[in-house]
């Protein structure tokens, strides 16, 4: 399996790291009985580049019909969470709503805890249409951020920033295809007010869309905001404390008896990591083994999640 150099400090890592495919069929069982609820990533786990991976949803499902919960969590919320259950019905999954988390649902989660759909306070959101509905949908007033092209005055830009709400409570960023330079700079206003949060979903720095082709991620216009205002935001999305934290209190689960499933060693690995949680990563997505460091190192590793499935008790 590992067919590339390996620095010495490295190897030690990937020692302790168990490949399952050479595992034995009784260390498989053991792993099995190791957990009772399974976290899983979408993107690069269940389908890549939009394709789904053959046998990943079969592998969910037997795992299911072996007892395991199973929670599916993205850090992708271009996609509503109505829109999951969707796609994971059409490849053959029942995976309830309420299963499903995004950084849409972890920000309104933040919100929530802060009590502010209750007094009215207005959100200023960079982000997807589905984040926005999904806050309304929670209550949450969302700010008018639809995106116009302006003459290019200084002083029409001045007149524009002088007519900001004085309601906005929050600012929320994550993944923004209509991103615009008039919002960004009314985010950053809004952040002079020590009292106004600052919320982020995804911080990824890269978004992969093909094997060839990176799309720049949320987390560079995060670090606009921050190194702009000085704040440092509250980041809910993954690999944050604040999400791990989120589910093992409302699902009350034992970290230990949970297992993170995901392609990403810096989202995925490191969220599993931090939550206590047994980690499994997959190579069919966007890390390569090769690119383990020792606080990204998974528990197990596996080609894909669907080379899972012949190892399975009863198959
Ligand atoms: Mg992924």
């Amino acid at each position: 399996m590992l067919d590339y150099e390996i620095a010495p400090a490295t190897m030690t890592e990937h020692k302790s790291m168990k490949d399952i495919a050479t595992m034995s069929k009784e260390e498989v069982l053991k792993f099995i009985n190791s957990f009772d609820t399974i976290i899983s990533d979408c993107d690069g786990v269940l389908w890549v580049f939009g394709n789904p991976i053959a046998g990943s949803p079969a592998t969910i499902n037997k795992l299911m019909s072996l007892g395991k919960k199973v929670l599916l969590m993205t850090n992708n919320a271009i996609i509503s969470v109505q829109q999951y259950v969707k796609i994971c019905r059409v490849l053959g999954m029942a995976i309830p709503e309420e299963d499903i988390f995004t950084p849409a649902t972890a920000i309104a989660r933040f919100l929530e805890a802060q009590d502010l759909a209750r007094t009215g306070g207005e959100v200023f959101v960079l982000g997807s249409a589905a984040l926005k509905a999904h806050l309304q949908q929670r209550g949450l007033r969302c700010s008018d951020t639809s995106v116009a092209v302006l003459p290019e005055e200084l002083g029409v830009l001045t007149a524009e920033l002088n007519k900001l709400s004085t309601d906005v409570r929050a600012v929320c960023v994550d993944t923004d295809i209509n991103l615009s330079y008039l919002n960004l700079m009314k985010a950053a206003r809004h952040l002079r007010d020590p009292e106004c949060l600052f919320v982020v979903g995804a911080t990824d720095a890269n978004i992969p869309i093909t094997e060839k082709d990176v799309y720049i991620g949320p987390g560079y216009f995060v670090s606009v905001l921050q190194d702009h205002t000085g704040r440092v935001p509250t980041v809910v999305g993954k690999p944050s404390r604040f999400l791990a934290d989120s589910i093992v209190q409302e699902r009350g689960l034992d970290p230990a008896r949970t297992l993170f499933i995901g392609d990403s060693l810096l989202q995925d690995i490191s969220l599993g990591r931090t939550a206590g949680f047994q980690t499994l990563l997959v190579l069919s997505g966007c890390s390569r083994l090769a690119e383990v460091q020792a606080d990204t190192r998974p528990d197990y590793y596996i080609s894909s999640l669907s080379a899972l499935l012949p190892l399975l008790p009863g198959n």
